[in-house]
Parts: structure tokens; C-alpha cells; sequence
């Protein structure tokens, strides 16, 4: 008997994926949805579904009158119970679609549990294209349908492995509260006003973070949990307000025995749940923050493809003959290629298309040049670059094309990031478009080394790249330690800018699946590093005094990491969007669909709360 087929209750015996030939002659009992009704006078056809499958449900009128009646109005969705015996199908209509293919069930009883209406959408048709608003809407049909009931129950068997793996090596799974005050990761809180202290509001946690790290100083030495973060900001394709994070946290560990766990966990879970899809490279490979960016320019580099970024600054001539290219190496910044092999034969339009891109994602312009494997170039710069540039940038980019249809050279000329972060991705859209990317690679890297902080032009003050917590690199305590901590003299120039953080990422396929650091654990150091970052010293004992006065209890020194559970389970069951590994997801405007969440409170719950409404005035 299969697992599932243990899981029965009162209504049925089985379930109706689960029987097989070996059942032939059971006498079974089973309850589900009419997924297909087929009526053939006497004979009625019900295809019985529940979550485990689809079994051919035979009600013939002349051996069962009453089911067979039972059955006349008997439409799709329906919920029924049926009665009867397991028998082979005969030879020639077995079903190899379905599981239950080889077998059918004489239906004898059948009780009508509960009529359903008719959808506003198949439920047993999963390739008719629906509008997501009314998936949205009607979600609870379909989380009946095949493809996203399978990404929940893909998403439920990844959580069990997740559970079983941290249990495995000795974490201690705890839950932290949901109403508190606000733990920063970069983004507006979601704050709940308080009935009992009016005028004052609880934060939901953006992460638990605060929190892991006082256990961490209670001594708990590995901590996870499968945590709901909140986070009030705008939405975009791979964003929610509300989703979970695998968060982790260990005590007595450095970068690589925390990054040496969660790379081990990370792959272990991730074979257990896909043990079909290959994983690229093991140990996983490891780029600083700014060789990631150098060669991939971007800090999630989706490495299941080459097309790396190309430096060309160094090889130039100085002066090319063209001035845009002169222009930017004068004014310190960058010429960047990438090389697009077999794509020489572009046309005009997609270079169009190209180079408007290039320039929604900040750049001055693009340049290309298409090169063909007899040495034809077309460019609309080519009449400028003089014969040294040409021959320099030929053996910087590897030299004439040997593709048949050619090479496409596309460059970028402008400040350092931005010329790297454009192309990037260029890169990687190219790539996607042209199928250079192996959709069942599953190519994962770690990232490490990002800069502690980073300058808010429009504040005019230094922010965290990742969370304040994080510690600098030890070879960069020292920055840390020469900074003034004087807010009227912090600027752009700070010694401590210069600093990197023990800052790590994971990616996978170009997503960021999660990041983490080692922490300072260092009551002063925290002092320091938070005055860097503009907060005063009363502001950051108002925001984060419990874990500085802890620190002052003997703190281990600790680090962790928080993996998005979303963001893992869409890539390991194929999709892009985390709407389609979530139960109830909302839509880009925050809004729940379903229950018409949000909506408006009623006078008696302002009341009690002390609070109402002002219109704003415009
Ligand atoms: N709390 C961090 C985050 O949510 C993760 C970590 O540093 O552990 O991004």
C-alpha cells in the first residue's frame, strides 16, 4: 500500500490516485471531485479526482440503477462518494496518461456530498490561458489545478527536507513573535497600532533578525526558523509584502563554516526535492562582489552561460579617434563589451530595440559592432576608430568572428558600475533570448566581499548595503575604528567607506536566494558603525537597545544567513514569478484579491484604537 493510500478516513477507504492492478477485486470506498463526467446512455464515466489523482469511476444502470440516477444531473465539481469494486480495465482502454490507467471502479453506490457551480475557469483543462486576476480571485479553485497544486505540494516537501536537514545537524527550530518594533532591512515596516497603549504601534518583523541574534546570546548556538518577513514596498515581479525566509543563525563560526553549512544544506535540499535536475558545479564557486561585477556586472550572475564582460579600457590606444569612447576614459570611467556569437547578422531594428534598453537601464547610448567570419564589420562607428583601436579591440575580444553568421560586440561606455551593471543585463537577456541558458541547470555561486556601506547622495549619509549588523572584513576593522562616528563630519570620503563586510549571497540562476553575514558583536563597534550610518547615538539605544545592552552580557560571536523560501521553490519548480509557489499571493497593489484585503476597518475598531481618519488634503 503506498503512503498515500494510508491516509484515509470515515468517507473512503482510499484515495483516488493511489489504486493499481494490485487492487483489482478491493471492494473501495472513495470521495473527490467530478473532474469528467462522459455519458454513454447506460453506461456513465465519471473521472474521480482528489489531490492525490484521477481513477475512472464505470456506473452501468442495469447493475447499479440507483448511483446511475444518482449521477443524471451530476455535473463537473461536484463532491461524491462512490462505492464500489476495483476492476482491470479491458484490454485496449487502458489510460497510460494516468496512474490508475490499468484499472477502473465499478461504481455501486454513489452519494452526491455537494453540488458546485460551474467555474469561472477549467479546473480540468490546465493549458486554457487564465487571467491571473481571476486565479487570484478564485483561489481556491486553482490551487485544484494540476500545475499549482503540484508547486504547493513541491513547496511543502521542500519546507519538510529544509526541517529535517537543520534537525539533522543539530538546529534548534524557534518562533519569534509577529508583533514588535521595527527590525530594518531596507524597507518601510508595516506597523499594527495597539489597542491597549493607544498612540502606540508594534512593527512586523521585516526579519527576524534582532531577534536570532539575542538567541544567539541566550546561548542557542544554531537557531533556525521558517519565518514570516514583512515588508511594506513597492512590488515587483519577485516581490510580496508578506513572504517566508529560511532564517538561520550560528554561534563560534566564521564566513566559510557558516557558508560550509549552507551550501551543504542548500544542495541537500535541493537534491531531495529535484533529483532530476542537474547542478552545474559543486563546490559551489565563489566570487568577490566585485569580480562579480567585473565579470558578470552584476552581483547575482547568472553563470549557466559565458558572455562575460570584456574590459576594454586597457587595451585602447588612448586615443581611439572616437571621442565618446576618449570621453569616458578621460573622465575615469569604463568601456565594457560583451560578445554575442552567431548574432553578426542583426538587423537594424534589434539594435534599436537593443540600445533602447541600454538606455532605460542608464546608459549614454550603446555601440555595436557586427563582425563577419571574412572580416566584414558593419558599425556605425567603425569610419571613426582609427586602425590601432580596431586592431586593439579585435584582440580584446577575442579576435575576428568565428561564427558563421558572425559575432555581435556590444559595448557600453560610462561610470564603472553603471557601464557594468547595463551590460550585465544586456548579458543577460541576450542570453535568455538567444536559449543560452539551460532551463534545467540549476547553477548556484556565492557572492561576498560587498562594500559595508553605501552612499545616500540624497541624504546625504552612509547606509548598509545588507543590514546594519553586519561585521567588516577583520582586515577592515581598523576603517571602522579611524571613522570620526561624527554625524557633522561624515561625507563621501570617509575612511570607512572604503570598508567590505564579512557580506555573503547565494544565487541561484541569477536570482538572489539569499545573503547573510558575520555580525559585530561588539557593543562599541555597533555604536560606531551605527553613528556612521547617520543614526545618533540616543537614536540607535531607541531603536536597537536590547541587542546592544546583550552584547554587554557576553555575545558569541555569531553570523547567519536568511534564504528566500519563495524565490527557491519557484526556480526549483521552473517558474518566475513567487505567485506560483504561493497558496494565497497578492497582486502587485498589495491587495488579496479573495478576501478583499485590504479594507476598511469599522468605526467601532477606530475607536478602540484612539485613532481615525483625516482626509489628506491636496
Ligand atoms: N536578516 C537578513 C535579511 O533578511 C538576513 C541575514 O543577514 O541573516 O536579509
Amino acid at each position: 500500500m503506498t503512503e498515500a493510500a494510508k491516509l484515509t478516513t470515515g468517507l473512503r477507504s482510499d484515495v483516488c490516485g493511489a489504486l493499481r492492478p494490485s487492487d483489482v477485486g478491493r471492494r473501495v470506498r472513495l470521495a473527490g471531485w467530478i473532474h469528467r463526467r462522459r455519458d454513454h446512455g447506460s453506461l456513465v464515466f465519471i473521472d474521480l479526482r482528489d489531490r492525490y489523482g484521477i481513477v475512472q469511476v464505470v456506473v452501468d444502470a442495469a447493475v447499479a440503477p440507483e448511483a446511475h440516477a444518482a449521477l443524471t444531473d451530476a455535473r463537473s465539481e461536484w463532491v461524491i462518494a462512490v462505492e464500489g469494486t476495483v476492476a482491470a480495465r479491458r484490454a485496449g482502454t487502458e489510460n497510460e496518461k494516468l496512474a490508475t490507467g490499468g484499472i477502473e471502479v465499478a461504481g455501486e453506490i454513489v452519494t452526491v456530498l455537494s453540488q458546485a457551480k460551474t467555474p469561472p475557469f477549467y479546473i480540468n483543462d490546465t493549458d486554457a490561458p487564465v487571467d491571473e486576476s481571476l486565479r487570484l480571485k478564485y483561489r481556491y479553485l486553482d490551487l485544484r489545478r494540476e500545475p499549482l497544486r503540484d508547486r504547493i505540494l513541491l513547496r511543502s516537501a521542500m519546507v519538510q527536507a529544509i526541517r529535517e536537514v537543520h534537525h539533522e545537524h543539530g538546529f534548534v527550530e524557534v518562533e519569534t513573535p509577529i508583533l514588535i518594533k521595527s527590525t530594518p532591512e531596507g524597507a518601510r515596516d508595516f506597523i499594527v497600532p495597539s489597542r491597549l497603549q493607544q498612540g502606540s504601534v508594534y512593527a512586523l518583523p521585516q526579519s527576524p533578525q534582532q531577534m536570532k541574534q539575542l538567541l544567539m546570546v541566550a546561548g542557542f548556538d544554531r537557531y533556525f526558523q521558517i519565518a514570516r518577513c514583512f515588508r511594506d514596498e513597492d512590488l515587483r515581479g519577485d516581490r510580496q509584502p508578506e513572504f517566508t525566509q529560511l532564517d538561520i543563525e550560528m554561534s563560534f563560526v566564521d564566513e566559510a563554516s557558516v557558508r560550509a553549512y549552507v551550501e551543504a544544506m542548500v544542495i541537500e535540499v535541493t537534491k531531495r526535492i529535484r533529483p532530476d535536475r542537474p547542478i552545474q558545479q559543486l563546490p559551489l564557486p565563489t566570487f568577490t562582489y566585485e569580480e562579480a561585477m567585473e565579470r558578470y556586472g552584476s552581483d547575482k550572475p547568472d553563470i549557466r552561460f559565458a558572455m562575460e564582460l570584456i574590459d576594454l579600457g586597457a587595451s585602447l590606444p588612448e586615443s581611439t579617434g572616437f571621442k565618446v569612447f576618449d570621453e569616458t576614459r578621460a573622465s575615469g570611467g569604463r568601456i565594457r563589451a560583451i560578445r554575442v556569437a552567431g548574432r553578426g547578422g542583426i538587423t537594424r531594428s534589434d539594435v534599436d530595440d537593443l540600445t533602447e534598453r541600454a538606455k532605460r537601464y542608464g546608459a549614454n547610448g550603446l555601440v555595436w559592432i557586427a563582425l563577419q567570419p571574412d572580416g566584414e564589420v558593419r558599425s556605425p562607428i567603425a569610419k571613426f576608430l582609427s586602425p590601432e583601436a580596431t586592431t586593439a579591440l579585435w584582440s580584446a575580444t577575442g579576435g575576428k568572428a568565428t561564427h558563421a553568421d558572425g559575432d555581435l560586440l556590444l559595448i557600453v561606455a560610462g561610470p564603472k558600475i553603471l557601464s557594468a551593471e547595463v551590460l550585465g543585463r544586456l548579458r543577460v537577456e541576450v542570453a535568455l533570448e538567444l536559449g543560452l541558458a539551460d532551463p534545467d541547470v540549476l547553477a548556484f555561486c556565492w557572492v561576498h566581499r560587498f562594500p559595508m556601506y553605501q552612499w545616500e547622495a540624497e541624504s546625504g549619509r552612509w547606509d548598509a548595503t545588507h543590514n546594519p549588523f553586519s561585521a567588516p572584513v577583520p582586515e577592515h576593522l581598523n576603517l571602522l575604528a579611524t571613522t570620526s562616528g561624527d554625524l557633522a563630519k561624515r561625507s563621501e570620503g570617509d575612511p570607512a567607506a572604503g570598508a567590505l563586510a564579512q557580506q555573503y549571497d547565494i544565487v541561484l540562476n541569477g536570482w538572489e536566494l539569499g545573503g547573510g553575514s558575520i555580525r559585530i558583536h561588539d557593543r562599541a563597534l555597533l555604536e560606531r558603525s551605527f553613528a556612521l550610518m547617520g543614526h545618533s547615538l540616543e537614536d540607535a539605544r531607541a531603536k536597537f537597545g536590547a541587542l546592544l545592552d546583550a552584547f554587554e552580557y557576553g555575545a558569541p560571536p555569531h553570523g547567519g544567513i536568511a534564504i528566500g523560501v519563495e524565490r527557491w521553490a519557484a526556480l526549483l519548480a521552473g517558474q518566475i514569478n513567487i505567485r506560483e509557489v504561493m497558496a494565497f499571493p497578492k497582486t502587485q497593489s498589495g491587495s488579496d484579491l479573495m478576501l478583499e484585503a485590504p479594507s476598511e476597518p469599522d468605526a467601532k475598531q477606530w475607536a478602540e484604537l484612539g485613532l481615525s481618519v483625516r482626509p489628506v488634503k491636496s
